[in-house]
């Protein structure tokens, strides 16, 4: 049995290249190559395997073989939260960096709804930009995820939530009432994905090839707090829906809220959204606009938004601001978010309020950090208090 304690490296996130390399390793000829990774492929993606043994369209050395130096390990699961709604969120350990250290955090968040699943997966341990309403950018350790750490994310989920053929979930508390539990990605988890852009880029390869995890592109959404220079290219080769942190119309405000906006501020992040590849009203970018009591809920924001957005085929989704302790913000009173969703609608955006979901368990939008960090800071906020 492979598991998340295996040493092994994991063949989970390795391109096609990759995997034929590893079949030439051991001496499987080459104009096999692909046939085997194509085997290889469908047990992992399709159906599921955690285990060698389970492959027997491969002869039993083979599987011996790739079983000696090889694992199908996903990322560890530290704790698995479920709220009272029905999301889970998992804290999931990554291997170390050096022998003998402890393996980084990251939190993987999964929101159930009556007919579809969306799982928000990381791009990175924390974040280097420092958005001061959001919890992850407080954190300081940041590294890259791998692919197989990006792609790990998303086979523990389904192990988890039974998303695989003829598998079930230990726990089925909330899930949807369809056959597919997980039926749209979003990289809305820790992290800034477009500045890890080639690992995103390769996992979400992976993610949407047929004979992969098979999500279609139109069903993967990547956030960005708008990393401009990178978006024609993330258009050029992956092409997955787009969604914009936008939360401010001016300049000056988006400066404080968003600081990536002094580097590249909203008329060029505006135009490369203009020039993203294949928008129509059917694939629309979206706008994300966080709710922030008296910062940037007026109904004249709401009407610039309005006006800014003209001619971008886009969705606009107001995200009440979800607390953390010590969030130097408030999320608007509820009425202001209907008045200033009212603008909205009116200018023919529909239903654009994201209903706050795992509050309860911190797994809303912006409320992600590792729970080591947390400890950390709860411990010295203790200290602080003692006498
Ligand atoms: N770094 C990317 C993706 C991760 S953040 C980005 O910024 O787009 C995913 C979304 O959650 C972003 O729109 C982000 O602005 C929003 N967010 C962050 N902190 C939040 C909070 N405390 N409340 C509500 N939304 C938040
Ligand atoms: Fe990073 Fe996005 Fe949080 Fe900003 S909102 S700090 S870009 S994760």
């Amino acid at each position: 049995m492979c598991n998340s304690t295996d040493t092994k490296p994991t063949l989970i996130g390795l391109s096609r290249d990759e995997l034929a390399r590893v079949f030439a390793a051991l001496g499987v000829p080459e104009r096999a190559q692909a046939m085997r990774v194509a085997q290889l492929w469908n047990w992992i993606y399709a159906r599921g395997a955690t285990d060698f043994q389970q492959m027997t369209v491969l002869s039993k050395d083979l599987r011996a073989s790739l079983a000696e130096s090889w694992s199908l390990a996903r990322p560890e699961i530290v704790t698995e939260q479920i709220s009272t709604d029905g999301t889970r969120k998992w804290l999931l350990r990554l291997m170390p960096d050096k022998p003998g250290a402890d393996g980084p955090l990251v939190e993987t968040v999964y929101i159930p709804e009556t007919r579809r699943g969306t799982l928000c997966i990381s791009s990175q341990v924390g974040c280097t930009l420092t958005c001061p309403f959001c919890h992850t950018g407080t954190q300081k350790l940041v590294r890259n995820l791998s692919p197989q750490e990006i792609t790990g994310q998303i086979m523990v989920a389904r192990d988890r939530v039974g998303d695989w053929p003829e598998a079930q979930a230990e726990d089925a508390t909330g899930l949807p009432d369809a056959e597919r539990k997980i039926t749209n990605i979003v990289l809305m988890g820790m992290g800034e994905p477009l500045y890890n852009f080639a690992h995103v880029r390769d996992a979400m390869a992976i993610a949407s090839a047929s004979d992969g995890l098979a999500y279609s592109k139109r069903r993967i959404t990547l956030s960005t707090s708008g990393v401009v220079p990178e978006i024609p290219r993330w258009g050029g080769e992956a092409n997955t829906m787009l969604a914009v942190s936008l939360h401010a119309v001016r300049d000056e405000l988006r400066d404080k809220l968003v600081p990536i906006n002094r580097k590249w501020p909203i008329a060029e992040l505006l135009a490369a959204c203009r020039n993203y590849p294949s928008l129509s009203n059917a694939r629309r970018i979206t706008f994300e606009y966080v709710m922030l009591k008296g910062v940037n809920d007026t109904l004249g924001d709401a009407k610039e938004l309005v006006r800014l957005l003209a001619g971008i085929p886009a969705k606009i989704n107001l995200i009440p601001f979800n607390p953390w302790p010590g969030a130097p913000y408030q999320c608007s009173a509820w009425e202001q978010i209907e008045k200033f969703a009212e603008v909205v609608n009116r200018a023919g955006y529909a239903s654009p309020v994201r209903s706050p979901r795992g509050r309860d368990i911190m797994a809303a939008c912006g409320q992600l950090k590792s729970a080591s960090v947390k400890t950390r800071a709860s411990k010295r906020r203790a200290e602080a208090a003692a006498p």
